[in-house]
């Protein structure tokens, strides 16, 4: 783990309701304490939830994120979708973008790079994701995969300490699978040594993603390179994004 701010990113999917706002009161209260300053925590609820986290998170450090945004940073005819001014004035101050969820679902490179832009110029920041399938894996073309992905999401984007990248392996992802820690750790100065060259930002923040939980916590931490991780499931059961965190921040 780094020196600098670690990062513990809920990803509630497509999962919650009004009432389930009240099940991170605990996680509200760890987050007032002293030792929690090193810790940034962020939920990313559906997007009907994001008014209510941000009221019930408002006395404490915790942000609020959505989860995706439309290309348009305006308004416009374009039923069914959400911009990231209207993000914005939720009070949320995070996005993901190109969560492997929503380029399965047909979001490309070029549209993932016009979201991210977007979401700057309504002053958000992003939680980029990127991550290769299996079957790219097997073929070895991960390297390549990641490179592309990084190259044209970000392309011509200017702030990018505004951006968290996430390597999200999409076969760990919900899996119960994580790579081997030795992996992980050359994936990350794999992707840190791309984002120096090409972009010229000298330590970008890179979060793991992909079935963390309160088990595999301990291994991952013995990663030095690595800034937080983007938590799915375990991240809607308090008790164990807390176990998580405790065991992250010591
Ligand atoms: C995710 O979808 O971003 C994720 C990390 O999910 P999970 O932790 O459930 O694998």
């Amino acid at each position: 783990m780094t020196n600098n701010k670690t990062y513990f990113i809920a990803n509630w999917k497509m999962y919650g309701s009004t009432s389930s706002v009240k099940t991170i009161k605990n996680v509200i209260k760890l987050s007032k304490l002293r030792k929690l300053n090193k810790a940034k925590i962020i939920y990313c609820p559906p997007f009907t939830l994001l008014a209510d986290f941000v009221k019930k998170t408002k006395s404490s450090k915790i942000v609020i994120g959505a989860q995706d945004c439309h290309s348009s940073e305006t308004d416009g005819a374009f039923t069914g979708s959400i911009n990231s001014s209207m993000i914005k004035k939720t009070g949320s101050r995070y996005v993901i973008l190109g969560h492997s969820e929503k380029r399965q679902s047909g979001d490309t490179d070029s549209e993932i790079n016009k979201k991210i832009k977007s979401a700057l110029k309504n002053n958000l920041s992003i939680i980029f994701c990127i991550g290769e399938t299996l079957k790219e894996r097997k073929n070895k073309k991960t390297d390549f995969i990641l490179k592309r992905q990084i190259i044209k999401g970000l392309n011509k984007v200017k702030k990018l300490n505004k951006i968290i990248i996430a390597y999200e392996p999409v076969w760990a992802i919900g899996t119960g699978v994580i790579p081997k820690i030795e992996d992980l750790k050359m994936q990350i100065y794999k992707i840190k040594k791309i984002i120096k060259k090409e972009f010229k930002k000298q330590n970008p923040k890179i979060i793991y993603g992909g079935s963390v939980n309160s088990e595999n916590i301990d291994k991952l931490n013995k990663i030095d390179n690595i800034n937080g991780y983007l938590i799915g499931k375990s991240s809607q059961n308090s008790k164990i994004f807390i176990d998580i965190i405790k065991k992250t921040i010591n």
